[in-house]
This record gives C-alpha cells, structure tokens and sequence, in this order.
C-alpha cells in the first residue's frame, strides 16, 4: 500500500466546497467569466415545484479504524473536515424525509456502499487509500491530494444517488447504476467551478480495467458500481458538455471521439431536463 501523504486542508476546502457550496457560486462563476460558450447553466427548478417538509439533514461519522494507516487516514478526514463540508452543502440543497448519515468506515476492503433501511451512505478509507495508489503518478502532492478528494467526492454523490433514489420512491431506472451517475453529476453541476472535475477524478480511476487479460475487473469499486467503458464515456461527453473548451482535450486525447462529442451537447442537456424535473420537490436550491 502506497503511503498516503498528509492531506492539505486548503485543498480540501476548496474542492468540496467547489463540488457543493452555493457560497462559492459567485466567486467561480466570475472565474469563469469569458469562458466557454458551451458551457452549461443548470436549470432553476420551477417556481411551480412544491417542496417536501425538509424532516432531516444530511449527518457525518468517521467510523473507527484498527490499522495503522486506516486510523492516520481518519484523522486526516476529520480534521479537513472532509464529510462536514460535504454535509453542509447536501442541507443546504436537498430537502430529506429523515435523516441521512455520509461515513467512512474501516471495511477491510476498497469499497463503497449504501443502505437505503439506515439511510447510510459508506466510503471506506481503504478505498481513499486505493485513490491514493491510483494518482501516484500526479504531478505534485497537491494534485494528487486534489484528485483523490475529487474520485471520493463522486464516489460519495454516487452512492448517495441510489440511496436518494430509494428514500424519495423515484421512478425504478432500466440502468440503475448509469441513473445514479447521472443524478451524481447533475447534483456536482448544480454548483460552478470545478466541481466537475470530481467526475473526471472517478473516471479516471474508478473505471474497469477492460483490457486483454485483465479479466475485467474492477479497480477499486467492487461490483456494479465500477464503472465500465459505457460509463466512463458517459461522464466526459457529459462534461465536454458543460464546458468543451475546458474538455476539449478529451477528444485532442482519444477519450472522447470527435463524432460521439458532437452530441454531447444534446444528450446533457436532456439529463438535466429529466433530473430537474424527478428532483422539483426534493431542491431547496
Ligand atoms: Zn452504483
């Protein structure tokens, strides 16, 4: 196991503070002033939308750790107060019938997971670790620490969706985990900056390894929420979507085929349409 290294609390703050928090809407969309026109404003809800009785918020635990590294990574969490600001922006964005609890657990595995009967949503520090070993080769520890915060910021709003889902008896999805990845980057997309950029961390690390030999297996996530080829692809044409001049190097890379990206455009526009529409009572925002 690759050892983790200290994570920088700034770095911290300002990307899940950028993945969720309204108070910085005003600062990043100003950053982004002159920027691409393809870019993407989320859709008010309608002023027609009715609001459920808010019954509860969005609660944190960094459940406890035995080994050594587990135990040091929990306390990293805790004092970047990693779940608090993730809480903190989910109250201020979506109404609950009850209460709901964002942890990180000790699971003896790279895992994540969700119960919709305790309304728990769990990512397990072994998995934090994992993301540490996937952007080993990040530039700088900053970066580093940037994209593991960011593929753990998804992997939370990922499960959180399927949960979200059951808690608010949203219509059954022929493609459960493509739905909760929709619902996952509508919510990152409800705010501006860069809090997309959580969805690029998790493609690039939560994806299959579909390659010959390697029997497609998961990298990190076990199971049906690995993301698989379709997925992947899914995610950066949606993000080519909201902003192609920032994405644009998806398809200068071969990630995203010049032909699929041109209807990128549509098929975002269509996701956020139908995820406005089946959240109009649950967003406070
Ligand atoms: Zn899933």
């Amino acid at each position: 196991m690759t050892r983790r290294l200290k994570l920088a609390a700034p770095i911290l703050a300002s990307l899940v503070c950028a993945s969720l928090c309204g108070g910085c809407l005003e600062r990043k969309v100003s950053e982004r002033a002159g920027g691409s026109p393809s870019s993407a404003t989320p859709a008010p809800p309608s002023p027609g939308a009715r609001l459920i009785a808010d019954a509860g918020d969005f609660r944190v635990e960094y459940g406890a750790a035995r080994a050594r590294g587990e135990a040091e990574l929990r306390q990293d969490l805790r004092e970047n107060r990693v779940l608090e600001g993730l809480a903190d922006e989910l109250n201020k964005a979506l109404a609950l019938p009850a209460d709901v609890t964002l942890a990180f657990d000790e699971c003896g595995k790279a895992d994540a997971t969700y119960d919709a009967g305790a309304r728990r949503v769990s990512v397990c520090y072994e998995l934090v670790d994992s993301l540490y070993d996937a952007f080993r080769d990040a530039k700088s520890d900053d970066e580093r620490d940037d994209k593991v915060v960011g593929a753990t910021v998804f992997v939370f709003q990922h499960e959180l969706a399927h949960l979200l889902a059951q808690i608010y008896k949203l219509p059954a999805a022929d493609d459960a985990e493509g739905a909760a990845d929709e619902l996952a980057l509508f919510l990152l997309t409800r705010e501006a900056g860069d809090a997309d950029d959580a969805a690029l961390d998790a493609a690039e690390a939560l994806t299959r390894d579909e390659s010959p030999g390697a029997g497609g297996e998961e990298v990190f996530l076990r199971g049906a929420h690995a993301l698989d080829r379709r997925r992947q692809s899914d995610l950066l044409c949606w993000l080519y979507a909201r902003d192609g001049e920032k994405y644009k190097f998806l398809i200068e890379d071969g990630e995203l085929p010049a032909e699929r990206a041109e209807r990128c455009g549509g098929e975002f526009a269509q996701v956020e349409r139908d995820w406005a529409e089946r959240l109009k009572p649950y967003l406070k925002t």
